[in-house]
């Protein structure tokens, strides 16, 4: 089976600053649902931004869906980003002056790369079928600033998901819910990760959520830096 994540002798830091990841060695496999867990502070968001090619490693190899992102230059890095990773992150970073459609389908505007990946079929179509398929599709024409959170994360779900990127990256995005909601939130995120064919990786420093996923990591015992 082929690998979504292959790191080798992974080091980063910021500036000058001490190390922050030190990882020998971990891979994850195509099609995983991982649970990737650590206190604060141990670094995860770190290693989301790694994979993503927002920050470049120190040393070591980092291949992310069979490309070495260290052979790509920053723009190769962007666009290797926008067409083939969805990330949810934390905060869920909509943009407040843009209704939900507007918000779900601004990778595909953005990004030619993105875009080629919804297969002939219409944008508009593509966001309001995932947004059916998140319980939002009546919510399409409402600014984003009007939405519960629980209808915010799912925004930002959609928006994560629009033309099928292979790699879901989410950053803790289920910590402002209460755990029933987040239990419903997991299964439909599955499902379109399962539908897509797409690799999961879940970010949480809450292990109540663990049992849900296919593979756990835990990032201090993968992580030899010293925070
Ligand atoms: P987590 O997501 O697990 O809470 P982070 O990856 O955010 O952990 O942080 C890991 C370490 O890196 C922490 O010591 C944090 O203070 C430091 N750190 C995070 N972001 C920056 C940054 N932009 N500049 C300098 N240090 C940072
Ligand atoms: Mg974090």
């Amino acid at each position: 089976m082929s690998l979504a994540i292959d790191i080798r002798n992974l080091r980063f830091r910021y500036g000058g600053g001490p190390w922050v990841l030190d990882i020998p060695e971990l891979t994850l496999e195509r099609g995983t649902r991982a649970f990737l867990f650590g206190p604060s502070g141990s670094g995860k968001t770190t290693l989301l931004g790694v994979l993503a090619g927002v920050l470049e490693a120190n040393e070591g190899e980092v291949k992310v869906l069979g490309e070495d992102l260290g052979s790509l230059s920053g723009a190769q890095r962007d666009a290797f980003r926008a067409e083939h990773i969805g990330y949810v992150f934390q905060m869920f970073n909509l943009i407040p002056y843009l209704s939900v459609l507007d918000n779900i389908i601004l990778p595909v505007r953005m990004h030619a790369g993105r875009r080629a990946r919804l297969d002939g079929a219409g944008v508009k179509e593509s966001a309001a079928l995932l947004a059916g398929h998140l319980h939002i599709g009546d919510l399409l024409n409402k600014p984003v600033t009007e939405l519960s959170v629980g209808q915010q994360q799912r925004v930002a779900a959609c928006r994560a998901l629009i033309g099928a990127p292979e790699l879901i990256v989410a950053d803790e995005p289920t910590s402002s819910l209460d755990f029933d909601r987040r239990e419903d939130f997991l299964e439909l995120l599955f499902q379109e990760c399962e539908r897509a064919g797409a690799t999961l990786v879940f970010v949480s420093h809450d292990r109540a959520l663990e049992g849900m996923f296919s593979r756990t990591i835990s990032l201090p015992d993968v992580n030899k830096a010293v925070l």
